[in-house]
């Protein structure tokens, strides 16, 4: 492909583009495939000889499109939302074009991880200055980290990642974190000769989006010194809106903070953004030298050279220019259309919830703060999640399910930008019409 066909072919891509999701209500949200079903649509080896690009591009309705989830429909309701607007599109069209590796940023999952072995990196550093006899090994077996029960699946894997032992200490009935339990575990692992290090806290937890107290926890942690980590993937986007800032109450006695812009700031996946109180904490954990990498700059002092090297600051080496899809939204939207649109979810969640409340045989689950709402009929966890199935088989809205206190719950979640009141009201109809036929099979 020259230049000249680049141009055509772009412009043509770029119709494709908003065609699809200017018109992505027409397509079922959910695939009607089996797992493998492309096996049978596509060779078995890469082509010999080029094929023309037209054929490409004709196969990915044939062959790409049916498997796909469409995350941006407005009948998605599932997990939680990922970013996606068309300034965003087109930045990372062009970081494509620029293809730079930045040493920048990460997912929230490897801040979480970055954040412990930086806090792990400190734990020894600081058990060895008063046991020099003690090795790292040694060290490592004594160390215990906690994070709630509601916590990510990441923050587990972080913990196996990283070689130490992870707690998961239970919430209270608003399934939040709390300090007296946290005191109680510190002081129990303490008297076992342990070494408690690192707290992950979650703002906005992904079954329920919970928030765990860090005004109760925050101060612990700093007293034992023990690294706070805050994960706030998805309700991070919402503190640009001063009236959710208080959620955020605590946040001074962190060490690190981290939330996704590609979940719920309109900026398309991946982009991760984290905050941490010492740089010289992160870098300590993870800097090396590679001589190919050494190179002087006369006009910044060494010092704050070294410390403005990302790469130090996180696993992979390499990164996308992922700030200027973050650039071309922040202008493009400003911080007004930025809240509007935040401040629009939560009240499309909160329209969802009077609905449910107004309907005597459901129940909410949670408390809904944010873009998400737990609920589920009162009845049996068996009834609840046949009619999870039915709604998943029916395709006609897409729902992922949570365990809260031992409960089977469906979670329904405003994700595309495009959802709107009647795509809420409509999934209701839906939702209320499989369960009226679910409690009739039930009651005959
Ligand atoms: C989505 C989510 C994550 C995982 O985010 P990645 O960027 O995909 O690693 C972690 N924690 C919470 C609370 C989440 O909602």
């Amino acid at each position: 492909m020259d230049a000249e066909e680049f141009r055509r072919k772009g412009k043509e891509m770029i119709d494709y583009v908003a065609d699809y999701l200017e018109n992505i209500e027409q397509r079922p949200v959910y695939p009607d495939v089996e797992p493998g079903y492309l096996r049978q649509l596509i060779p078995t080896e890469a082509p010999e000889d080029p094929e023309p690009y037209d054929d490409v591009l004709k196969d990915v309705e044939r062959v790409i499109m049916p498997g796909v989830t469409h995350w941006h429909s407005p009948n998605f309701f599932a997990y939680f939302p990922t970013g996606n607007s068309y300034p965003s599109l087109l930045a990372d069209m062009l970081c494509g074009a620029i293809g730079c590796i930045g040493f920048s940023w990460s997912t929230a999952s490897e801040a979480t991880l970055v954040a412990l072995l930086a806090a792990r990196c400190k734990a020894v550093k600081r058990v060895q200055s008063t046991n020099p006899e003690l090795s790292e090994p040694e060290i490592y077996s004594k160390l215990v980290a906690y994070t709630s029960e509601q916590a990510h699946s990441s923050v587990e894997r972080a913990g196996l990642i990283g070689g130490i032992m992870m707690k998961k200490i239970p919430t209270d009935y608003n399934y939040s974190l709390r300090g007296a339990l946290l005191k109680k575990m510190i002081k129990e692992d303490k008297a076992a000769g342990l070494v408690p290090f690192y707290l992950c806290a979650t703002l906005g937890t992904t079954s329920c989006c919970s928030f765990d107290n860090l005004m109760e926890l925050g101060p612990i942690c700093n007293e034992e010194n023990m690294w706070m980590h805050v994960d706030a993937a998805y309700a991070g986007s919402s503190f640009i809106c001063p009236e959710f800032r208080p959620l955020l109450n605590g946040i001074e006695f962190a060490d690190s903070f981290n939330f996704n812009p590609h979940k719920w700031l309109l900026i398309n996946f991946d982009c991760s953004s984290m905050w941490v109180k010492k740089r010289a904490d992160i870098i300590g954990a993870f800097k090396v030298e590679p001589f190919y990498l050494k190179h002087d700059n006369q006009e910044s002092g060494e010092s704050t050279l070294n410390l403005n090297k990302l790469l130090h600051w996180q696993i992979p080496l390499g990164r996308r220019f992922r700030s200027l899809k973050m650039w071309f939204v922040f202008r493009t939207f400003g911080i007004k259309q930025m809240q509007a649109h935040i401040r629009k979810q939560v009240a499309l969640a909160k329209e969802f919830e009077s609905l449910v409340r107004a309907d005597k045989r459901f129940e909410i689950c949670a408390e809904v703060v944010l873009g998400l709402v737990c609920f589920r009929i009162k009845g049996s966890n068996e009834l609840n999640q046949t009619l999870l199935k039915r709604i998943t088989k029916n395709r006609q809205i897409h729902l992922v399910p949570c365990q809260l206190s031992g409960r089977f719950v469906l979670r329904f979640c405003i994700c595309a930008r495009s959802t709107e009141s009647h795509h809420v009201h409509k999934a209701w109809q839906h939702i209320t019409q499989l369960a009226f036929e679910l409690l009739q099979e039930h009651i005959n």
